[in-house]
């Protein structure tokens, strides 16, 4: 470490527990720490029968499944949740799934100050952060509020097993651009540089694995151990244009989430690169890599992931108006950002062009 340090940190107090099998075996004692007896326990559709195992593990504190989770929290889904949550009586909540159905019981927890817990069972991260999302007439709100983090993650590498190989590549790029983000942040600090260089190392590190061996347990625990730390300094600082660029074209132009996050990252610390040096260099160390910025795009293609947006469904001609949107509310970053240098940046990941 050179020069003076200037920083400030607040601990992350939700409590953790990481085991293979711990989604059905830990749970329960989760909720009862809590002294929760009533608990909704909440998925997507596809994740229903998980939900209902973790529901039964339960026993008598289960007040019901509650399975109608929807990518970006659509406002009236929140809406039937909380009232669901309210006639059942529930004094608390369990999460078990992706980012949508954390993001369901984040609504709930927004709405109704109830806890929550997280079960997750991709790398979004969001069970690490107070930021809760809700979509209403195709706007995505987002905000930040402290009743929302869960009160205890369960992560359970098991869970992770069936996980697709094209979303298990995309959803730990999505992890590992939370980590990005993080070393170049206002708020960073020294140990969030250090989460986030070891959470990017060991995504790099498992993710190939797993996209030729899907069912290894030892990296699907190396990658959701990645997706913690990254996820841990997502809730701790400050997103800058990366994630701007992705809640533009997720919420406005309906691409999917963790596929834009793979195909926008390259370019937008490529972007950052001159302003961030400290960073890049950090992110480079962690791919094992001499420049990050190709590294990463170099690593998406390997694993087979998307690496363009036209070939996310983006048009040509909405490239202009996402930039406008990007610029209209930038986010803090370490490169001031310009109409101009947005429009580029989006031109290149438009065609995916190598970065440099
Ligand atoms: P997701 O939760 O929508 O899951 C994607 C798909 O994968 C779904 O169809 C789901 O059923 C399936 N799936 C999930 N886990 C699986 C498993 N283990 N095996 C097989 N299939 C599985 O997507 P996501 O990428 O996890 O989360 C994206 C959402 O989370 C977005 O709305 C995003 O904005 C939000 N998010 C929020 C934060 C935050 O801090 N608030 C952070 C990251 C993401």
């Amino acid at each position: 470490m050179k020069g003076s340090l200037d920083f400030a940190y607040d601990a992350q107090p939700m409590r953790v527990v990481f085991r293979p099998g711990a989604a059905l075996t830990a749970t329960a004692g989760e909720a009862e720490r809590l002294g929760l007896r009533r608990v909704l326990v909440l998925s997507g559709a596809r994740g229903a029968d998980t939900a209902r195992a973790v529901a039964d593990s339960l026993g008598d504190a289960c007040a019901g499944v509650h399975a109608e989770a929807k990518m970006h929290v659509p406002v009236e889904v929140a809406e039937r949740a909380v009232e669901l949550a309210r006639s059942l009586g529930a004094d608390g909540c369990v999460a078990v799934g992706g980012g949508s159905s954390i993001g369901l019981g984040k609504a709930i927890a927004l709405r109704t100050g109830l806890p929550l817990i997280a079960v997750p069972s991709t790398y979004s991260g969001s069970e690490m952060t107070p930021v809760w999302g809700l979509t209403e007439n195709g706007a995505k709100r987002t905000g930040r509020d402290p009743a929302v983090r869960p009160r205890s993650v369960v992560y359970d590498p098991e869970l992770t097993l069936e996980l697709p190989v094209p979303l298990t590549v995309t959803s730990g790029i999505n992890a590992m651009a939370h980590a990005v983000e993080a070393l170049y942040a206002p708020d960073t600090s020294p140990l969030i540089a250090l989460m986030a260089e070891e959470g990017v190392g060991a995504l790099a590190d498992a993710l190939p694995e797993l996209a030729a061996e899907p069912r290894s347990l030892e990296a699907r625990s190396r990658a959701l151990y990645g997706a913690w730390l990254c996820g841990s300094c997502l809730g701790a600082t400050t997103m800058g244009l990366h994630h701007k660029l992705c809640h533009v074209l997720g919420g406005t132009f309906g691409l999917p989430h963790a596929e834009t996050h793979t195909v926008v990252l390259p370019y937008a610390l490529a972007y950052n690169a001159p302003a961030a040096p400290v960073a890049v260099a950090a992110v480079a160390r962690a791919l094992d890599a001499e420049v990050a910025p190709p590294a990463l795009w170099e690593l998406a293609g390997r694993l087979g992931a998307p690496r363009s947006l036209a070939e996310l469904g983006l048009k040509e001609s909405d490239l202009a108006t996402a930039a406008e949107q990007v610029v209209s509310q930038a986010y803090a970053n370490p490169r001031p950002v310009t109409e101009d240098g947005v429009l580029a940046l989006l031109r290149a990941a438009y065609e995916g062009t190598a970065p440099v």
